[in-house]
C-alpha cells in the first residue's frame, strides 16, 4: 500500500492561500496551516505517476503559481488528507489503480467540503468528460493540453470564490430577514394592547364628548378614533404576517370545497352586502394547513369583492393539474390592476389606492405569498384593467396517491 508523500512546498512557505486572498472561505478541520508566502496556491494532486506530477506542476509554474503540493494514491490517503489540510484546489487523474478520479467528489461531497476538483488525465472521452462535469468535476485537462491547466484552475478557484460570496450573501439575507421578522411580530405584538387602550378611549371620548365641545373639537376627535381604529387594523395584519410558519403548522389532507366553506362564512357580512356570487366546485383535497389556507382563499375572495367594478361581483374558483403541481385561480370582474403593478401588489404594504378608495392595510397578499412560497408554491396575479383579474397559486400535489384523484374538473 503507497504511503502518504511528505508535504512538499515548490515555491516557497509563508503564504496565506489563494482562494484566502480571492476572498473565499474554507473548513480547515483544526489542521494548523503552515505559513506561506502570499499566492500561495495549495494543490492536493491525485496521481500514481511521479513523472505526470512532476509535470502538472511544472505546468502550473509556468503558468504563474506558486505551488504548494501534496501527493496522494489512493482513496484512504485522499480522505485523510482532506480531513488533516486545506486545498484551494484538486487535480486529479481520472484513471487509477483501484479507484478514479471521480471519487475524489463524492468523497468531497461526504465531508462536506467545497474544493474544486479539476479531472487531468490521459485520455476521457468527450462523453465522459460532460458525464464528470456533470457529477460535480468543475473541469478537465488532458495531459497533452496541461499548458491549459493554470488558467482552467484560475477560473474553478474564481467560481468557487463567487460560491463562497453568494453563499454569505444568502446567509446574510436569512439573518436579516430572520431579525426583521422577530421584530415585526415583537413589535405588533406588544403594540396591540396600548393601542387597543388609545382605540377604546377615543371611542369613549367620541360618544360623551360628540356635539357638546366646538366642531373643531368633534373633528378632532373623529380623526383620532379614525387613525386608531386604522393602526389597529394595521397591527393586527402585520401580526397575522409574522405569525405566518411562525406557529407549528398542523399540514394534513384538506378537501378544499369544506375549505372555501369556511372562508364563505368568515366572509359573509362582505358577501351580502356587496351581493357577491362566489363559484367553485369539485376542487381537490391537497395537504395544507387548514388556517393557512383558509387565509389564503380569504384574502383573495376578500380582495375580489372588495376591488369590484359596477358590475355584480362575480368570483370563480377553479384548478387545474399541471406536473406535480395545483394551480388554483380566483378570478373576478373587478377594476383590475395595470401590468406593471402585476408584481408590486405583493410586496408588504404596498397598495394602488388610499384608505379612503378602498380600506385596507396591503398586507393581505403579502401573506398568501408568504404562505404559498414556504409550502413550494408561487402566486402571481393575470389582469386588464377594468376586467377583472385573476390570482394564480400552485400548491404542490401530494405525494400520497389517493388525493391526486379527488379533483373532478
Ligand atoms: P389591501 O387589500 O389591504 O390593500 P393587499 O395586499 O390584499 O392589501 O392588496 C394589495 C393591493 O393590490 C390592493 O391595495 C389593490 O390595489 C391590489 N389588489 C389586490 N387584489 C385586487 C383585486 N382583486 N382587484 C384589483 N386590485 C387588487
Amino acid at each position: 500500500m503507497p504511503t502518504i508523500e511528505p508535504r512538499k512546498p515548490i515555491e516557497a512557505n509563508n503564504a496565506t492561500s489563494l482562494s484566502e486572498e480571492m476572498g473565499g472561505s474554507r473548513r480547515t478541520h483544526g489542521f494548523q496551516k503552515a505559513e506561506r508566502k502570499p499566492s500561495t496556491l495549495r494543490v492536493l494532486l491525485v496521481e500514481d505517476d511521479p513523472s505526470d506530477s512532476e509535470l502538472i506542476l511544472h505546468a502550473m509554474r509556468n503558468g504563474g503559481f506558486a505551488v504548494d503540493h501534496d501527493v496522494v494514491q489512493t482513496a484512504e490517503e485522499f480522505t485523510a488528507r482532506i480531513r488533516k489540510n486545506s486545498y484551494d484546489t484538486i487535480l486529479a487523474d481520472y484513471r487509477l489503480p483501484g479507484w478514479n478520479g471521480m471519487e475524489t467528489v463524492e468523497i468531497l461531497r461526504h465531508e462536506g467540503l467545497d474544493i474544486p476538483v479539476v479531472l487531468v488525465s490521459g485520455t476521457l472521452g468527450e462523453q465522459k468528460a460532460v458525464e464528470c462535469i456533470k457529477q460535480g468535476a468543475a473541469d478537465y485537462v488532458l495531459k497533452d493540453h496541461l499548458t491549459r491547466l493554470p488558467a482552467s484552475v484560475r477560473r474553478v478557484i474564481e467560481e468557487k470564490r463567487l460560491r463562497d460570496e453568494n453563499q454569505r450573501t444568502q446567509e446574510e439575507l436569512a439573518r436579516s430577514n430572520c431579525d426583521l421578522e422577530q421584530f415585526a411580530y415583537v413589535a405588533s405584538h406588544d403594540l396591540q394592547e396600548p393601542l387597543r387602550m388609545i382605540a377604546t378611549y377615543t371611542q369613549l371620548l367620541a360618544e360623551k364628548y360628540q356635539g357638546k365641545l366646538d366642531e373643531n373639537a368633534d373633528k378632532y376627535i373623529h380623526y383620532a378614533v379614525d387613525g386608531a381604529l386604522r393602526l389597529q387594523i394595521l397591527i393586527r395584519d402585520l401580526l397575522a404576517f409574522s405569525r405566518v410558519g411562525r406557529q407549528g403548522r398542523n399540514p394534513q389532507p384538506n378537501d378544499c370545497d369544506t375549505i372555501l366553506r369556511i372562508t364563505m362564512a368568515n366572509l359573509q357580512a362582505r358577501i351580502c352586502e356587496s351581493g357577491a356570487r362566489v363559484m367553485y366546485e369539485g376542487l381537490p383535497t391537497i395537504v395544507a394547513d387548514s388556517s393557512e389556507l383558509v387565509q389564503v382563499f380569504q384574502n383573495l375572495i376578500g380582495n375580489a369583492v372588495k376591488f369590484r367594478g359596477p358590475a355584480q361581483p362575480m368570483i370563480r374558483i377553479t384548478v387545474k393539474k399541471s406536473g406535480k403541481e395545483w394551480v388554483f385561480s380566483v378570478q373576478d370582474n373587478g377594476i383590475g390592476i395595470a401590468p406593471e403593478h402585476a408584481g408590486t401588489i405583493f410586496v408588504i404594504f404596498k397598495r394602488l389606492h388610499t384608505c379612503a378608495e378602498y380600506p385596507g392595510s396591503g398586507i393581505g397578499l403579502s401573506i398568501c405569498k408568504k404562505i404559498v412560497e414556504q409550502n413550494g408554491g408561487r402566486i402571481w396575479v393575470e389582469s386588464t384593467p377594468g376586467h377583472g383579474s385573476t390570482f394564480r397559486f400552485t400548491w404542490p400535489r401530494s405525494t400520497r396517491g389517493a388525493y391526486d384523484h379527488s379533483a373532478k374538473n
